[in-house]
């Protein structure tokens, strides 16, 4: 079993993260049940998927096209 490193984030979400791999793994290169050796709170901080994804402005303008065109198909 490889060690993990739970990661708790302050929107919810949980991360596992590997802090040692097995001797099996590493021969393998196989998944084996994560053994979480470790907790870690992150109270101050939010998981990759809800910090808001940087676009560039070109990108939110023809995002708002998009919407605003599907919104007229369905009428
Ligand atoms: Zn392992
Ligand atoms: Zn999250």
């Amino acid at each position: 079993m490889c060690d993990f490193t739970q990661r708790e984030y302050s929107c919810g979400h949980l991360r596992w993260l590997a802090s040692k791999h097995c001797s099996e793994f590493k021969v393998k290169r196989k998944r084996c049940p994560p053994n979480i050796t470790d907790f870690e709170e992150r109270p101050n901080d939010i998981c990759g998927e809800c910090k808001p994804k940087k676009h560039p402005e070109g990108m939110i303008a023809f995002v708002n096209k998009m919407e605003s065109k599907r919104r007229v198909c369905q009428l």
